[in-house]
């Protein structure tokens, strides 16, 4: 079985969320199983910087009019999976985030970016780029890889099965009719029943209707895209659809996120030995400025600051989260208003309230660790990675009940407090009220040691790993192309590392 991921995000190469989480785990855990897989990312200066064993495979002078196009195949660091880079310089090699310049803008020509990263991903799919290689079934994911299944069912040839894996509903890829002749996709395909959406090009719903199969990452976010209130204008096409739609949970990468040998942690701890947690909350109190003190509640926050997430409620809330007792640690950006009102409350409480604006991958490892609650609201949440981290490192999540977050989290209740099966804290509204009366629930447990005790032992206990997607995303492979499995040749080091890992 041979299967071409093509990701705009990958985990260590370029992260901007839990999709560059998703696309590292669910690959290496598929490699464990023998499936051939190979990556697609494009050529961005982190990642040509960060891949390993690089060689040039196959050099263009231009591809599609965009300038010379390499592909470079290399190895993941730590994973060893085989990854190629589409390394465009004009369209790739450029500071920023993989969609925005450093001042948070969006570059004015993703369209044509990712059209010829879906392009790059379609030829070498089919065998067009070497010889030797071509795909059973090719793995995109998100609106940045949507045309990648229109491009394989609208242009002529053999073509692998394609597999869309919806992340985030809300982000579509959207761009005006006028960017059409740039996308190499044939005229009629823009059409309302093509990829139209109310007059513009969507990505998203390219991926949507052309693909094979559809997963999303959790099984209520499944459901809930059916529903006008969560569909984003696409629960039409996505209910014609549905019989083609499962909802796979994620997994979380316990390799990178086990408090028992996190690097980037002053101490490490367990289930068994929790004791360096509480080493990990005093260094995190001491680093921002707060008074040390083991009794005192720390909430914490890592998120990217948006309406999904909340951040404007949280913002609202943050004097009632605290009430007259808790620490609040606060990491995450996004939108600029939003971490200003953070800033501002970061300042009129001093010694209470701290928030760091950036993206810092060790720092979230080291507040996770030293936290004692998460706080995790979500207008709508596709899985939420952060709720099981923040589990296994015996920090209680008080999340909203919705998408993933619903599907992971089991609310402390007097039912499921007696039964011990309680692992956080859920709330069912969106209001500012909805939250704090939560994240009091919460302090009051925290104000029961022993009770505490319990069910951070039973969050620490819950196994979120990649092995059952995985096993997942195979079966769903397999009812693609039931004759692949006899003719495939994983690959030998990729499969060799990912079981010596475990
Ligand atoms: P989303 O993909 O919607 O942002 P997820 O919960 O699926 O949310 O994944 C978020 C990922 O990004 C997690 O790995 C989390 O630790 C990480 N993260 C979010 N914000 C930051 C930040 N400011 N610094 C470091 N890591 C962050």
């Amino acid at each position: 079985m041979r299967v071409l991921f093509a990701s705009p995000e990958i985990y260590p190469l370029a992260k901007t969320g839990g999709l560059a989480d998703v696309s590292a785990g669910l690959p290496k855990s598929l490699a464990k199983l023998d499936v051939d897989m190979h990556l697609l990312l494009p050529g961005y200066p982190s990642a040509i910087e960060a891949a390993e064993n690089k060689s040039i495979e196959v050099e263009f002078g231009d591809f599609m009019g965009a300038g010379p196009l390499r592909l470079v195949s290399a190895r993941t660091p730590d994973a060893r999976l085989p990854i190629w880079l589409a390394d465009c310089p004009p369209l790739f090699r450029r500071p920023g985030s993989p969609y925005q310049d450093r001042d948070r803008q969006d570059w004015p020509d993703n369209a044509r970016r990712f059209a010829v990263f879906n392009h790059v991903a379609a030829r070498l799919s089919r065998g067009h780029f070497l010889g030797d290689w071509r795909a059973d079934i090719v793995h995109a994911n998100d609106w940045p890889t949507g045309l990648v299944p229109a491009i394989l069912a609208e242009t002529p040839g053999q073509r692998p099965a394609t597999v869309f894996t919806i992340h985030n509903l809300a982000y579509q890829g959207l761009f005006p009719p006028a960017l059409y002749p740039q996308l190499g996709l044939p005229d009629e395909a823009f059409n309302p029943d093509g990829l139209e959406f109310h007059g513009k090009i969507s990505f998203l719903k390219a991926g949507i209707r052309y693909s094979d199969r559809l997963t999303t990452v959790s099984p209520t976010y499944a459901r809930e895209i059916l529903t006008a209130d969560y569909g984003c204008g696409l629960e039409g096409l996505l209910q014609r659809r549905a019989r083609d739609l499962v909802g796979i949970l994620n997994g979380a990468d316990y390799e990178i996120w086990d408090p028992s040998r996190d690097v980037h942690l002053p101490n490490n701890f367990s289930l068994e030995d929790i004791a360096g947690k509480r080493a990990c909350k005093t260094a995190l109190q001491e680093e921002f400025g707060f008074e040390a003190n083991l009794e005192v509640p720390l909430i914490i926050f890592i998120s990217r600051i948006t309406d999904q997430k909340m951040a404007d409620v949280v913002a609202a809330a943050l004097p009632e989260v605290i009430g007259d007792g808790a620490l609040c640690v606060l990491l995450g950006d996004g939108e600029r208003h939003l971490e200003e009102q953070f800033e501002a409350a970061a300042l009129r409480y001093p010694g209470r309230i701290a928030f760091r604006v950036g993206y810092e991958e060790p720092l979230a490892h080291r507040i996770v660790a030293g936290g004692d609650i998460l706080l995790h609201p979500a207008r709508y949440e596709p899985c939420g990675l952060t709720q099981l981290y923040a589990m296994r490192y015996g920090t209680l999540p008080v999340v909203r009940s919705t998408g993933g977050l619903r599907d992971t989290v089991v609310d402390a209740t007097d039912d499921t407090l007696s039964r011990g099966t309680a692992t956080g804290f859920m709330f069912e509204g969106v209001t500012g009220d909805d939250m704090v009366r939560c994240v009091e629930r919460a302090l009051g447990l925290y104000r029961q040691p022993l009770d505490w005790r319990k069910v951070q032992r039973q969050a620490m206990a819950q196994h979120f790993g990649w092995e059952e997607p995985a096993r997942r995303y195979l079966a769903l492979y397999r009812s693609l192309v039931p004759q692949a499995d006899a003719a495939s040749k994983p690959d030998p080091e990729a499969a060799e590392v990912a079981r010596a890992a475990g």
